[in-house]
């Protein structure tokens, strides 16, 4: 949000164009009129710090928010008095009932805004009805909040963030996406991040010369038409720097003497398939068949599951022949395609269909919802495909919070939210600053990208009781184990790609992650090696602290001996080497016991029988890996830009991406 003094400048031209997060003040007693495009870009330059006392006015593009009948006006005086400063400004907000907020063409002058001294509810009343309401029946374009408060009254007001449209909790990849774009319409967002760095699963961290993906290692969605490619070209910026993976991972079953390779091009995959699995052809046809029509409903952007009208409609809009051809198979099994096409009894299959399923769905084969299952197959191949990041996984997170920052939404880092309340028609978020500091920060709307079994702190009785039951019923998702190392770059074999899988019994199968040449992670000559393994993340939690190391000494080994297995890396080439646990995952993201990748894509919980992100609460929406599609940075990116459209939607706005 940005600030202008009012006592300078400030014109409102209810038909000019004015962007997001731009602002400008006006002359007291100034007509409202033209206001000029330089005047408009340094008002845009003016930080928080830089605010005088005296009325501040910010202008913001026309938007229907919340419907709150005709229009509201509120005094700042009493929050402020409340607060222990002073007041010496109003503010107003108008709200329209449909369309736009603000006021129309007629224009409107500062003087009569701004009433000497003391605030007089008198002369707001008599100023609402003779002079705003008139100017509210007619259609408008823009919004404008005119803030007054003084300096003294602003610094006690330390705790209090002040209010926001939306509100956007946890600054992973779907919360920025979620916040720029809503800020990108218009909307004052704020984002709240408890970590000092945004990423969550998708971030990174430094030691040393190293630089360490903390979760998320290869990215989906970056080819033409692909999430990520779309959300980019939406916000004018470029996609951070990447490589398409190829193979875009190499399995190693136990036993075997050379990896199944996951080749992008798909005649190459197809050839190497029906040499590691002969007789199975029928069986990947049928995954092809339904991931083509898994992909062309995804591209029609269904909303799943549907809880409203408008979701119904959304849906219905995306199903084609092929969608309802393939939702015969909604409630099947990747198990149950096995069977329909004679591929049951082939245990290698089953055993490398297990290893990726339960990389990417937390299930294994007869557990994971055939569509989801057909689709994450396919995953690697042209056109779609898996690609490395330059630098690290944090560049994607960097570019989102560079076209949140472009489109004027705020990211607070290091505030982690405790407590989120209904009131009245909006929501009340409580938390701490840095652990210490207390803030409140009052939204319209609160859009949460946490794991849904957070809300039942945060909400404590306001979450209605089923609500609550659901959520308490889903099973434990996976906690991680990660091996963080760096190795001399000569140790590494060539032969596996720059990602990998190994059947490996304690402390379970690995994925294996290594750093390419040049690619920023590692310097010259070394490479970093990230080893993850998927585990029960309850057992590590309420051990004594010896107990606990000693648990984490023997994972350690674990792992270092698969790597050993699959690299041929011993110990003691190991330049450097830490471990993670459950207990670390929940302490850098706040998930409750280090839980990662959402609910699991059982067909019970997969598409129209998962969680919805329109919640029971008005005002309160959900994105992220436990809400359709699923987990990955590409999944959580179209959770978020669904949840936004809901968002919009139900303030009768339409979020339509740039093409
Ligand atoms: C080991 C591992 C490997 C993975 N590999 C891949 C992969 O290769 N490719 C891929 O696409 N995906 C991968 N994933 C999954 C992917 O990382 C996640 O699905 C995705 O990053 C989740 O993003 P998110 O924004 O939904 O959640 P998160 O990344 O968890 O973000 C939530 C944010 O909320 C913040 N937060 C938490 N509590 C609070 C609070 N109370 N107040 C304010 N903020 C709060 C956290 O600090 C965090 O930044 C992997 C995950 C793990 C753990």
């Amino acid at each position: 949000m940005l600030w202008a003094r009012a006592d300078e400048v400030a014109l409102l031209p209810a038909e000019a164009s004015i962007a997001a997060g731009q602002t400008g003040a006006v002359q007291p007693g100034e007509a409202l009129a033209q206001l000029p495009p330089a005047l408009l870009a340094a008002a845009a330059q003016l930080q928080p710090a830089q605010q005088q006392h005296g009325l501040t006015l910010q202008f913001r593009q026309g938007q229907r928010f919340r419907n709150r009948g005709k229009c509201c006006l509120r005094w700042f005086q009493p929050r402020a008095r409340a607060q222990g400063g002073q007041a010496i400004g109003l503010c107003f907000q108008y709200r329209q009932q449909r369309g736009a907020i603000g006021f129309g063409k007629k224009p409107a002058s500062i003087a009569q805004l701004q009433p000497p001294g003391a605030v007089d509810a008198a002369a707001a009343h008599r100023l609402h009805r003779r002079q705003l309401q008139p100017l509210l029946r007619q259609p408008a374009r823009h919004h404008l909040l005119l803030h007054g408060h003084s300096r003294r009254a602003r610094c006690q007001h330390a705790g209090m963030l002040s209010r926001c449209d939306v509100a956007v909790v946890g600054g992973g990849v779907a919360g920025l996406t979620a916040a720029a774009l809503l800020a990108a319409e218009g909307l004052q967002v704020e984002l709240l991040e408890a970590h000092s760095q945004t990423g969550g699963c998708a971030g990174t961290f430094r030691r040393g010369p190293y630089t360490f993906d903390v979760g998320a290692t290869q990215v989906a969605g970056f080819e033409p038409g692909g999430i990520h490619q779309r959300l980019f070209r939406h916000f004018g910026l470029p996609l951070p720097q990447a490589t398409p993976l190829d193979p875009g991972c190499s399995v190693q079953l136990a036993g075997d003497a050379a990896p199944i390779a996951l080749w992008r091009d798909p005649a190459h995959w197809q050839q190497e398939r029906q040499r590691q699995f002969p007789g199975s052809e029928r069986f990947w046809q049928l995954c092809a068949w339904l991931h083509q029509s898994n992909w062309a409903f995804a591209g029609r952007d269904p909303v799943l599951p549907p809880r409203s009208l408008w979701d119904l409609r959304q849906l219905l809009g995306a199903v084609g022949p092929a969608s309802l051809a393939s939702g015969v198979l909604l409630g099947a099994t990747v198990a149950d395609l096995l069977s329909l096409c004679g591929c049951g009894g082939d245990q290698r299959l089953w055993r490398f269909l297990n290893l990726q399923l339960k990389l990417y769905s937390q299930e294994p084969a007869d557990r994971t919802a055939a569509l989801y299952g057909a689709t994450v197959l396919a995953m690697a191949q042209a056109p779609l495909g898996l690609w490395h990041l330059q630098g690290s996984m944090q560049r994607l997170s960097t570019a989102l919070e560079q076209a949140l920052a472009q489109a004027g939404g705020r990211l607070r880092l290091r505030h982690r939210l405790q407590r989120l309340k209904p009131v009245g028609s909006g929501w009340k978020l409580e938390g701490v600053v840095a652990g210490q500091r207390p803030f409140v920060l009052e939204a319209e709307q609160v859009l949460s990208t946490l794991p849904p079994q957070l809300l039942l702190d945060l909400l404590g009785e306001s979450l209605p009781q089923s609500y609550r039951q659901r959520i308490d019923a889903f099973p434990d998702p996976s906690g991680a184990l990660v091996l963080y190392g760096a190795v001399p770059r000569v140790c590494l074999p060539s032969h596996l790609g720059l990602h990998a899988q190994l059947e490996w019994g304690d402390p379970g199968n690995l994925f294996v992650s290594i750093s390419a040449e040049g690619d920023g992670r590692a310097p010259a000559g070394q490479a970093t090696v990230i080893a993850s393994v998927f585990t029960a993340a309850r057992p590590w939690f309420g051990l004594p602290e010896p107990a606990y190391q000693e648990r984490k000494q023997q994972a350690l080994a674990g792992i270092q001996a698969g790597l050993q297995q699959l690299l041929g890396l011993r110990p003691e080439q190991f330049l450097h080497v830490e471990l993670a646990t459950p207990r670390g995952f929940a302490g850098w993201t706040g998930r409750p016991f280090g839980f990662v990748g959402g609910l699991g894509q059982h067909p019970s919980r997969f598409g129209p029988f998962g969680l919805a992100s329109r919640t029971p609460l008005s005002g309160l929406w959900l994105c992220g890996d436990a809400i359709y599609p699923g987990e990955g940075t590409a999944g959580v990116s179209l959770s978020a830009f669904t949840a936004c459209r809901q968002l919009l939607a139900a303030n009768g706005r339409a979020l339509q991406l740039r093409a």
